[in-house]
């Protein structure tokens, strides 16, 4: 192999956002396109992987998601409840999960391009099907604003992007980890790589960083996400380990979002160290554990600490497994009687480590709480359940807790109907939030607040989020930056 060799557009990562980046350049006119991916072939993709990739876009209903599902059943979907999810909502979810910290040039841009980014992806060649839903009645409700995913998940989207990308003429070199930047904090020029035949170095007039987040290291996390975090399992890649992201820091990319953050979620204990599988056919992750709004949690001394009810899933989830991490032992135990498994999004049946017995004092027994604690906690938990408010999934109920320190905001139903379970759960990390400050171009800032010229970045690689994350924005958002970097990287010119 060369050790000096050039090509017009350097992509570093191999995941979704990597190869949306990709296409994009090469369909707008960039020529000798190539990615590189540090991961090994079997392993390439980064996060999406290990997920069904849902999508939240701002959309004009029921109507316009039928576009993207021409092959779905149609008795099925029309039982299916799809209002908009507007401009405003989407802003308005992002502003309020973040805590209003999003940057606002950076969270219109990506809501105003969300729409137009996800059509792309379809008129690509993207093939997709409805969200999960719950059962309501006769009808099927989804979160809001997530209507739909790739056919075959996260490793369907990603075959299909890479099919997609060989087609347009896209090199791919897996196993190929850039180790080394050329350039300075005004122009970045290229890269070194250490390929499977040794190191050498590669140059192009533009360059699409979408390396991924730094979750899949322990001394990373540990400095910046903070105590215990290194002990966390990790959701997705073990190849995100952030170095790409280092080497840009010491170039002088200037940095957004939450360092401190992550996106962290309750998943089952027995996850392994990195990599929790995803189910077949794109059905979501084996591991999560995300149905805890229809039961309570509680910790290993038999007590609750957070209120499972605050809003959907959606809206908690990923900080909610940063409120375990907090717990003893990083533990915690989903409680749910049998009204509550009638609800779980993934059936009664899901594939997950479970306890289960006729009584809570049993149940406590089982999973290693002192039984008394257990019931009294239950019990307690039972008799402040609003009774003059009727139960419904569908939307914030307003059936709260009165009078516990611990309140449940919604959907605070007693547990009465046995045979009661506990799910065992910890906390995964699945990407962090602090990274690479772009503009709405996608371009690289420095720390003089001027673009790195040819640089640009997407993904988990960029720093956007704060706090929390509403559920299925990362797709989106790499659709949107990726789309902007790829058609801006093939029209640069030095
Ligand atoms: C279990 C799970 C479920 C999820 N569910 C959803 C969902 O439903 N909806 C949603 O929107 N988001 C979801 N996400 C988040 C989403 O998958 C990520 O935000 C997204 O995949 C990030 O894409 P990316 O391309 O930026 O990074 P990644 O997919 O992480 O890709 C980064 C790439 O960079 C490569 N790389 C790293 N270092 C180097 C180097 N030195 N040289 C070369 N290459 C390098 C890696 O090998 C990898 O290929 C989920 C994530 C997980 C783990």
């Amino acid at each position: 192999m060369a050790e000096r060799e050039t090509r017009d557009i350097i992509v570093i990562g191999g995941g979704s956002a990597a190869f949306e980046a990709a296409i994009a350049a090469k369909t707008a006119g960039g020529e000798r396109v190539v990615v590189l991916e540090k991961a090994p072939e079997p392993e390439f993709g980064g996060n999406a992987r290990y997920s069904h990739t849902g999508f939240r876009f701002a959309h004009a209903g029921k109507d316009e998601i039928a576009e993207f599902v021409p092959g779905f059943d149609k008795a099925t979907f029309e039982r299916m409840h799809i209002p908009a999810y507007t401009r405003d909502d989407f802003l308005a979810d992002l502003n309020r999960v973040t805590e209003n910290r999003i940057d606002p040039l950076l969270a219109a841009a990506f809501v105003d391009n969300s729409n137009a980014a996800v059509h792309w992806m379809k008129d690509i060649g993207v093939e997709w099907e409805p969200e999960k839903t719950i059962t309501v009645g006769d009808k099927l409700y989804m979160e809001p604003g997530i209507n739909i995913h790739p056919i075959g998940g996260g490793l369907g989207m990603l075959l299909k992007l890479r099919e997609i990308a060989l087609k347009l003429g896209v090199e791919v070199r897996y196993d190929s980890r850039v180790r080394a930047l050329h350039g300075n904090e005004r122009r970045l020029e290229g890269v070194r790589v250490s390929g499977p035949d040794g190191e050498y170095d590669l140059f192009a007039r533009s360059i699409i960083c979408c390396s991924g987040g730094f979750q899949a290291s322990p001394e990373m996390r540990a400095r910046y996400l903070g105590s215990n975090t290194d002990f966390v399992r990790v959701r997705g890649s073990k190849h995100n380990t952030g170095e790409v992201l280092k080497m840009m820091i010491e170039l002088g990319a200037r940095t957004a979002g939450h360092w401190q953050g992550a996106h962290m979620t309750p998943i089952d204990s027995a996850a392994p160290p990195f990599e929790t599988p995803a189910m077949e056919g794109g059905r979501g992750n084996s591991m999560n554990r995300y149905d805890y709004c229809w039961g309570i949690t509680v910790n290993q001394l038999g007590q609750r600490f957070y209120d499972e009810g605050e809003a959907k899933h959606s809206y908690t989830y990923a900080k909610t497994g940063r409120a375990v991490l907090a717990q003893p032992g990083g533990a915690a135990y989903q409680l749910y009687d049998q009204n509550g498994v009638d609800l779980f999004r993934h059936g009664r049946d899901y594939p997950a480590t479970v306890f289960e017995a006729p009584t809570i004092a049993e149940l406590a027994k089982k999973i290693g709480v002192e039984p008394a604690v257990l019931v009294h906690t239950v019990e307690e938990f039972n008799a402040a359940c609003r009774k003059d408010v009727a139960m419904d999934a569908r939307k914030l109920d307003g059936k709260c807790t009165v009078g516990l320190a611990q309140k449940k905001s919604n959907w605070a139903e007693p547990l009465v109907r046995g045979p009661f379970r506990a799910y065992p759960v910890t906390t995964g990390v699945t990407f962090t939030f602090g990274g690479l400050a772009v503009d709405t171009q996608a371009q690289v800032l420095n720390t003089s607040f001027q673009p790195i010229r040819g640089l640009y970045a997407s993904g988990d690689v960029v720093g956007l989020f704060f706090h929390n994350y509403p559920s299925c924005t990362g797709q989106t958002r790499n659709a949107v930056f990726s789309y902007l970097a790829g058609r801006n990287a093939a029209a640069f010119r030095n």
